[in-house]
């Protein structure tokens, strides 16, 4: 072995180990065949983990390696959110397109790194590969569940008001690639208030809020029409494409934002003084018959169909 710099993929390692920190949970990080992380007695770990793929999820022709990075580990942050829980560790495997791929590997570093100190998760590792194939990236995200406990999607109960913490709709032009994952504003409710059921919008609120009614044991779901946020984003979307405002903010995906159930009596406790960070949008309730529902501004009830994201459809 040589004393020179190290190339190609340790090279890129070498890079990124230099930028990492080990702190909270990491008792070692980048540079072993494993990381080492510290447990917490008694405290339970989330675990999440999420792909994405150059044309299926982000397009790298118009979308910067940084904004793909960012967007990599912020939706696992996203996740954790959806628990309630706080995140502390990353690991990243990536492969990446041959031509250029060092510089590719920073960049997409360069794009996680503040996103990573900003929720103080420490990068313990990862897998760096090169082929012949498009920009492939996979974060792998652990958290801590807090002294309260998850919260999962299967809470919910008969009655609960349903709420979301931002607009929906529209994201696909830009937001997606820039989500805030809502880690504050999820902790800062799960201290006040029991929250019954959770989950971040990905697939878009008719589907995600459909994944709660269905894991709650098959529980049904009223949505105001004229109670849904609608981001600015679904405006311009809605012009573009012709389809309502409304139909992007209930059926587009990759808001990010939460979307929770809460029992009536704390729901007006919370709507009266909401803890900051969290903004809290009233959208619906949970009922018993099984299915999803639109309220429209005339009072009418109709169905709903879902139809949100799903790879496989
Ligand atoms: P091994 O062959 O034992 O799996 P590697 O040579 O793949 O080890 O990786 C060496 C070290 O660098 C390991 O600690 C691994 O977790 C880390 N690592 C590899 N690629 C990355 C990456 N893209 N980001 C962060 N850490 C990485
Ligand atoms: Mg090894």
């Amino acid at each position: 072995m040589g004393s020179t710099q190290p190339t190609g993929e340790f090279g890129l390692i070498a890079w990124i180990r230099e930028r990492s920190t080990t702190r909270g949970r990491a008792a070692l990080g980048i540079g072993d065949d494993c990381a080492v992380l510290r447990a917490k007695v008694d405290a339970d770990w989330l675990v999440t983990t999420d792909m994405l793929m150059d044309g299926r999820h982000f397009r790298l022709e118009h979308d910067t390696p940084e904004a793909v990075g960012y967007k990599a580990l912020g939706v696992n942050i996203s996740d954790i959110a959806a628990m309630a829980g706080i995140p502390f560790a990353a690991v990243v495997a990536v492969a990446l397109p041959r031509e250029g791929a060092t510089e590719l590997g920073e960049r997409i570093h360069d794009g996680m790194r503040p996103l990573a100190d900003r929720y103080g998760i420490d990068l313990v590792g990862g897998d760096t590969n090169a082929w012949d194939g498009p920009l492939v990236i996979s974060v792998t995200l652990l958290g801590e569940a807090t002294g309260r406990g998850p919260i999962l999607r299967s809470g919910a109960k008969v009655g609960d008001v349903i709420f979301v913490t931002g607009p929906l709709g529209g994201s696909l032009a830009r937001r997606h690639l820039a989500p805030e994952p809502r880690i504050r504003e999820a902790l800062a409710l799960h201290r006040v208030v029991p929250i019954h059921a959770l989950i971040d919008i990905s697939d878009g609120l008719s589907s995600d809020l459909g994944h709660i009614l269905e894991e709650s044991g098959g529980l049904g779901a009223i949505l105001d029409a004229e109670a849904i946020p609608i981001h600015a984003d679904a405006l311009d979307a809605s012009q573009a494409d012709g389809r309502s405002p409304l139909d992007h903010a209930l059926n587009d995906g990759e808001d990010f934002e939460l979307c929770l159930t809460i029992d009536p009596c704390d729901a007006e406790r919370l709507l009266a003084s909401p803890p900051a960070p969290a903004v809290l949008y009233r959208v619906g309730e949970i009922v018993a018959e099984p299915g999803l529902k639109l309220r429209q501004a005339d009072g009418t009830v109709v169905p709903l169909e879902a139809r949100g994201f799903n790879h496989l459809t």
